[in-house]
């Protein structure tokens, strides 16, 4: 008997999705997709369905892929790097012919509403590897005359193999962010995509091979952290640096397993951003703009703005009007345009966020949300929480001071710049904060005064390769970007010459 079509499959085919489930997602290792290591399965946040299965690497994958791109590299580094932009480009040019994929392979990994996937998502991506494929080829390096007559010639040349260690939140997006540096300053790469997430890596891996990319230069293992495809990486000889993004203890983690073999290390981590809203802000952007630092992605981003500091004389209007807004927004199937909150990433992760909103309850006030919402089948079943804000907390209560990484804000009143400067910079993380003022000597003297990598005014999340990109105190080390990341993609070289 034929089976019958599920849900997703009938989805899945009206949006012209080419794959069948259930999805497979191998390891990529020298130009091959490889089947090997332990099945784990593949799981829908949505309708926590398991949708396929990925494998998952052992120090043997690693290894292979580590081999393979330490050959690679001998060919990939000597490439002159407009050579290389034209692989990078051909891969760019794969992941734009694969939009409509990517918007749903999102989807599916994350549980992100496929609407913010359209929303500019995949032309990053394919800007993330072209930007850094020109950038290679159109930035020269510092000479240094001596008053004696010598020179100094600083050059740059590649370090070898990279190893990308990305989370869940954002899988394709902060792959590429990575893939693009690492390939285009001459390294080859290891991709150890969140084990909650491995569909983007396995179709950036797609891309690669039918962009023509040599054998090994960009390779993906599969599979979990500690005793894994992550922690075996962190320790390979042969690797020379790694990027990762993830939580700080994992960061903290990795910084030790590194230091055996000196590898250099590029951490973003974990953030607790204050989003500032002063009277001076115009309230209806202030509202949009704190909508989405809170709960772009259900909230499962580092950059965040999951503490809300209001002046209190704008207070009660200000969250008359975001609670309206936050009411407005509309948990479901993340694969429906109409969509506006998908799914947390899993059971766990949603028992985890709850736990904070069970505390609020006990000793704050929660303004709205905090439940998981009615859906029909089979999204009964996903990991849905409704967008949640809590009132009536301290600076110092937990849900001020710990990344929650969901939908939920904490709002907290101030009355001077000296107080909301205090707060914002009360938190051991360092990586953003956003600033809603109209009033411009305000914005500098407080942008000037918080202890954190980026801030935002009037706006969240705008990305300009450019600029360095990383968190200050716990949040991070190093910076990525632009020539800022050249002290980490890059060796560095100087080469002193006598005038004879
Ligand atoms: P984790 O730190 O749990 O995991 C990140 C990656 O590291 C995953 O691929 C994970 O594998 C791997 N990993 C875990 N343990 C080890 C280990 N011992 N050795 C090597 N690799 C390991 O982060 P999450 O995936 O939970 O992502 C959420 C976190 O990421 C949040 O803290 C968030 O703030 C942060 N983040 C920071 C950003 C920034 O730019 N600063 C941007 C986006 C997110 P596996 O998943 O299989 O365990």
């Amino acid at each position: 008997m034929p089976k019958t079509q599920s849900h997703l499959e009938a989805q899945l085919e009206a949006l012209g999705f080419p794959f069948a489930l259930p999805l497979e997602a191998p390891h990529y290792i020298d130009g091959a997709f490889v089947k090997s290591g332990t099945p784990f399965p593949i799981v829908y946040p949505a309708t926590g369905e398991a949708i396929g299965q990925a494998y998952e690497g052992q120090a043997e994958e690693v290894d292979r892929a580590v081999q393979a791109a330490a050959r690679a590299f001998r060919g990939w580094s000597r490439l002159a790097p407009s050579e290389r932009r034209r692989y990078l480009r051909a891969f760019a040019a794969k992941v734009r012919e694969y939009k409509p994929v990517f918007e749903v392979v999102e989807s599916l990994d994350v549980g992100r509403p496929i609407r913010e996937n359209r929303q500019g998502y995949v032309e990053r991506m394919a800007h993330n590897l072209e930007f850094f494929a020109d950038f290679a080829v159109t930035h020269g390096s510092e000479a240094y005359p001596m008053e004696n007559g010598y020179w100094n010639v600083v050059q740059r040349f590649p370090v070898g193999v990279g190893a990308l260690i990305t989370p869940w939140n954002m899988p394709s997006m902060l792959a590429t962010w990575k893939i693009g540096p690492t390939l285009a300053f001459g390294n080859t790469a290891v991709l150890k995509p969140a084990e909650l997430t491995p569909l983007g890596a396995w179709l950036l891996a797609r891309c690669a091979h039918e962009a023509g990319l040599p054998p090994g230069v960009f390779n993906v293992v599969q599979g979990f952290g500690p005793n894994s495809a992550g922690e075996y990486l962190t320790r390979h000889p042969e690797v020379r640096l790694i990027s990762f993004t993830g939580e700080t203890t994992t960061g903290k983690i990795i910084l030790k397993n590194a230091a055996d073999s000196l590898k250099r290390v590029s951490a973003e981590l974990g953030g607790k951003a204050a989003n500032i809203v002063f009277k001076s802000a115009d309230l209806e952007r202030a509202v949009a703009v704190t909508l989405r630092a809170s709960f772009f992605n259900q909230g499962e981003v580092c950059l965040a703005g999951s503490r809300l500091l209001v002046e209190r004389p704008i207070y009660q209007a200000f969250l008359e009007k975001l609670v309206a807004a936050v009411k407005a927004l509309e948990p479901g199937d993340p694969l429906d345009e109409a969509t506006t909150l998908g799914a947390l990433i899993a059971e766990e992760h949603l028992q985890k966020v709850q736990g904070y909103i069970d505390w609020a309850r006990a000793h704050a006030e929660v303004l709205t949300g905090g439940r998981q919402p009615e859906l029909p089948p089979p999204f009964d079943r996903g990991y849905f929480l409704e967008p949640t804000v809590i009132a009536g907390v301290k600076p110092t209560d937990k849900v001020c001071q710990e990344e929650i990484f969901g939908p939920v804000v904490a709002v907290l009143p101030f009355d001077t710049e000296e107080e909301a400067i205090a707060i914002a910079n009360g938190v051991p993380y360092g990586l953003n904060a956003v600033v809603q003022s109209r009033d411009v000597g305000q914005v500098l003297r407080v942008s000037s005064a918080l202890e954190v990598g980026t801030v935002w005014v009037n706006d969240w999340f705008v990305r300009d390769l450019r600029v360095p990109f990383g968190g200050a105190k716990q949040s991070g080390l190093g910076r990525e970007g632009g020539h800022y990341g050249y002290e980490f993609y890059y060796e560095t070289k100087n080469v002193c010459i006598a005038n004879v």
